[in-house]
């Protein structure tokens, strides 16, 4: 059975005793939910990953890389590898955020390689992906998103699946404010799961968590999150405030 997933993108703020501070917070709040079939994620800045980490002692909180090379080691000034966050004990990381995507250029043929490393690693992989304003206005939305998976996931093996979490995230609704209606979003997961099971097997589609992103609040958590197809968020702004976060949390 596929898991219900909350997971902040820090991005790049807050620095060592700030993320300190506020994954504590996160932990004192949501001490009394019962995390059986869900999940907590919290992505901190590389620098600040071993801290958070060590300071999580109980594991209700897991900790992401917010990004992760292709390489294992090498002349990639400024890179994370993955042996480098196994190191730390990170076994999981976003790749595709969009703006990874828009800042840095990666396209769908770098993922690929970034998600192969990731698998050869054993290393958990919530992949982002989603469209811009322009493809949604020209109603290219599901092509987009279909190409943006056949070109980075859809190449792996059936048990790969496993270490794959998918975070749709319309590109127009990320810090914007602009959510996707529940209907936008559940219409989108449904095609998703549909693509899954459609270049796989219906296993796998039922089992992957799909995650939506974009001005996920506290006031619309629940109705989007209430949506069939809808496992959960990958949050950004509202998961720097720990209340905010928790409220999210909750309503998973
Ligand atoms: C994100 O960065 O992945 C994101 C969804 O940001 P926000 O919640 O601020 O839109």
């Amino acid at each position: 059975m596929r898991k219900k997933i909350v997971a902040g993108n820090w991005k790049m703020n807050l620095n060592r005793s700030e993320s300190l501070e506020l994954v504590s917070a996160i932990s004192k709040e949501m001490k009394d939910i019962d995390l059986k079939n869900n999940r907590v994620i919290v992505a901190p800045v590389s620098v600040n990953l071993a801290s958070v980490v060590d300071s999580e002692k109980d594991n209700r909180i897991e900790c992401a890389s917010q990004n992760m090379h292709f390489a294992d080691s090498g002349a990639y000034t400024g890179e994370v590898s993955a042996n480098i966050l196994k190191g730390i004990n990170v076994n999981l990381t976003l790749l595709g955020h969009s703006e990874r995507r828009a800042y840095f250029n990666e396209d769908d043929a770098l993922l690929k390689q970034k998600v192969d490393a990731a698998i050869e690693n054993n290393i958990e992989i919530i992949f982002c992906f989603g469209e811009e304003l322009d493809d949604r206005k020209a109603e290219n939305h599901f092509k987009v998103v279909e190409s943006q998976l056949k070109n980075a996931l859809f190449h792996l093996k059936e048990n790969d699946w496993k270490n794959i979490v998918l975070a749709y995230e319309p590109v127009w609704a990320i810090g914007t404010g602009m959510t996707a209606t529940p209907e936008q979003a559940q219409e989108m997961h449904a095609f998703i799961r549909n693509l899954v099971k459609e270049n796989y097997n219906n296993t796998i589609a039922e089992n992957v968590s799909i995650l939506y992103g974009g001005s996920v609040k506290p006031t619309n958590a629940k109705e989007i999150f209430g949506k069939p197809d809808v496992d959960g968020g990958l949050i950004g702004g509202a998961a720097l405030k720990a209340d905010m976060f928790v409220e999210i949390i909750k309503a998973m």
